[in-house]
């Protein structure tokens, strides 16, 4: 970076972190297309808006003592970093997953902030999450899990102050498990949590938010550019909640998917993907997807994630985890003819591959922007929740996508205004900066 300020303050995050790659590197980006802000709008340097921006409001740390079906006493690490409330109450999904630690949660917490203010809606960053393992553990010890979990997190959240949502390893089943402790332990039926079950406060379309979300934008990143999904082929990361809705949407939007994965490897069938069959085993029966192959012989099961990005395909649409994507990844992707790739999951791609999706004029759909869905149609559940109203699949879908489109012209306005045309990161991480960076200035030094 030129910029001496952005320097420094990159500097410090590194020093203040270290041991925490994630963070410094979602940090790092958004510092360096921040540049020709921080040149047109000194007054927020002077209101130290970024020095703020990189320390997390606050972080929790707790002990999760769980018994398991064998009735031995197990010990996970529980975490809400409560990032920043600049322009609402944190909000933020719960990530299960044997790899988190502080750093991850950070990181997503950071993106967070920028992803939410895009949304328009009135909703601060956040996130939270375990280094507890739900792969392989009986529905009773995920409910004994879920109960210590809330019973320490409660203390910290609440409908106006912070309101957790699903990420990996969080879905329907955990999020009712952590409200019915949280109305338990509060004796309030409140909007606590985003991602609940129909019948008791949760919103139609929530399901398939992020992964139609991610449609809908990229559709609008296609169409800004003269392309459509009609009769792309298509390559899905994953097989969990965005993964599965990105592959329903884009089929419907008329594209082919070909390939799709979990973490111990992927399927391919060039005849397109039968995603009932992929639900059935994933939602239902909660199973591997190597399964698959066993009921569709054209198709073939590989060992490892990887080798997903070496499949021939006109459009990627990481829907995993963060970094799946490296810089030799994408360099396939770009030999290959891949034309766009739109995030689906947080983070999925390295500094590297971006450099490669810029570098060969691909279409690059960030992550912040392209699945800002999930958290979006998060807030309108808040906003149902308060009203005591449900809208109907029709009336969230419709609202979801409106606000994806905005999203998507944000970005590509803001890119223009600061003179990066299509390069839909940069715009991402301005017109999120800005809309908290004014809140922030105008509230003073808190
Ligand atoms: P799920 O737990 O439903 O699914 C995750 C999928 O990714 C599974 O197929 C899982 O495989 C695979 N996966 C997880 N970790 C790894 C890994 N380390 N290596 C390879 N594959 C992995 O999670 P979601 O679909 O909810 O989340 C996926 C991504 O989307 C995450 O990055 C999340 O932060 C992001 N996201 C989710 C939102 C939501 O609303 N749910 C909103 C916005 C972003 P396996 O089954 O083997 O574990």
């Amino acid at each position: 970076m030129k910029n001496q300020y952005l320097n420094d303050v990159l500097e410090t995050v590194k020093k203040r972190n270290a041991g925490e790659p994630e963070f410094i590197q979602a940090v790092t980006e958004v510092l360096e297309t921040l540049e020709p802000v921080v040149e047109k709008r000194p007054d927020l340097v002077e209101a130290g808006v970024i020095d703020r921006l990189v320390e997390p409001e606050r972080q929790i740390i707790f002990r999760v003592p769980w018994v398991d079906d064998s009735g031995k006493v197990q010990v996970n690490r529980g975490f809400r970093v409560q990032y920043n409330s600049a322009i609402g109450p944190y909000k933020g999904g719960i990530r299960l997953h044997p790899s988190v630690y502080i750093g991850i949660i950070k990181f997503l917490g950071f993106e967070q902030v920028f992803k939410n203010s895009l949304t328009t809606l009135p909703m601060g960053g956040g996130k939270g999450g375990s280094d507890f393992d739900p792969k392989g553990k009986s529905d009773g010890e995920i409910m004994r899990f879920c109960q210590s979990f809330m019973t320490e997190l409660c203390k910290h959240i609440g409908a106006d102050c912070d309101v957790p949502a699903g990420d990996i390893g969080t879905g329907a089943r955990e999020i009712g498990y952590m409200f019915g402790q949280y109305k338990r332990l509060r004796n309030e039926f409140t909007g606590v949590l985003t991602g609940k079950g129909l019948t008791y406060g949760g919103s139609l379309t929530r399901t398939e938010a992020t992964g139609y979300g991610l449609c809908y934008f990229t559709k609008e990143m296609l169409a800004a550019n003269g392309k459509s999904f009609e009769g792309q082929k298509v390559v899905v990361s994953g097989s969990g909640n965005v993964a599965i809705y990105a592959t329903e949407k884009a089929t419907e939007m008329g594209a082919k998917v070909i390939a799709m994965s979990d973490s111990n490897g992927y399927i391919h069938d060039e005849n397109g993907i039968d995603l009932a069959a992929v639900k059935q085993l994933k939602e239902v029966e909660r199973k591997r997807i190597k399964e698959y192959v066993k009921d569709h012989p054209t198709a073939t099961y590989t060992e490892g994630c990887k080798g997903i990005w070496t499949i021939p395909c006109d459009i990627a649409l990481p829907c995993a985890t963060q970094n799946e994507i490296d810089g030799e990844s994408a360099a396939i992707l770009a030999k290959n003819g891949c034309f766009a790739v739109s995030e689906g999951a947080n983070m999925p791609s390295t500094p590297e591959a971006i450099e490669v999706y810029f570098a060969n004029n691909m279409l690059y759909g960030p992550a912040k922007a392209a699945n800002a869905g999930g958290v979006a149609t998060s807030g309108l559940e808040m906003s149902q929740n308060s009203q005591r109203l449900s809208w109907t699949f029709e009336e969230v879908d419709a609202k979801l996508h409106s606000i994806m489109k905005e999203i998507f012209k944000s970005c590509d306005e803001a890119a223009k205004q600061y003179g990066m045309e299509g390069n839909y990161m940069a715009g991402a991480n301005i017109a999120g900066f800005l809309k908290v960076a004014e809140a922030m200035k105008a509230q003073g030094c808190v």
